[in-house]
């Protein structure tokens, strides 16, 4: 895509928390695990220091469990998860961002990877996330 280093930026439903990526993302993941399935998030995965957060702190709560060492972050008003983070930043850190707070269309067309957090801890598949906002085109393995 010829706007790859365009800057990217995606609110919660409220607005209060606004979420710039640096570029548009290449890839997304969606993760089948404990918590990614209940939040249904799509994730995309950025150097921590490359995204800007505005109403982040203040407009946010987190959650977390287990010894993870990550936040999930959503939205005090609307509730909308907007990204996971490390408990403990460091230089290098990378950040979660959850694309489902982008604009489908301004995405394009993007590959997701079948991430089985829940069993394997492994990629399954790829399938196609569409500008209209669907994930199109199982290629999962058949058993
Ligand atoms: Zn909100």
């Amino acid at each position: 895509m010829s706007n790859a280093d365009t800057a990217l930026t995606g609110t919660c439903h409220c607005g209060a928390v606004a979420v710039t990526l640096p570029r548009r993302p290449e890839a997304a993941t969606n993760c089948n695990c404990s918590v990614c399935r209940r939040y249904a998030t799509l994730w995309a995965y950025f150097p921590l220091a490359e995204v800007t957060f505005t109403g982040h702190p203040g407009h946010t709560d987190r959650y977390s469990w287990g010894d993870k060492g990550l936040y999930f972050v959503r939205c005090k008003t609307c509730g909308c998860v907007t990204h996971w983070e490390p408990v403990e930043p460091q230089p290098d850190s990378r950040a979660g961002i959850n694309l489902r707070n982008f604009d489908a269309a301004a995405l394009g067309t993007l590959k997701v990877r079948m991430f089985d957090g829940a069993g394997a801890w492994t990629k399954l598949g790829e399938i196609e996330h569409a500008p209209n906002g669907f994930s199109i085109g199982a290629t999962l393995p058949t058993s």
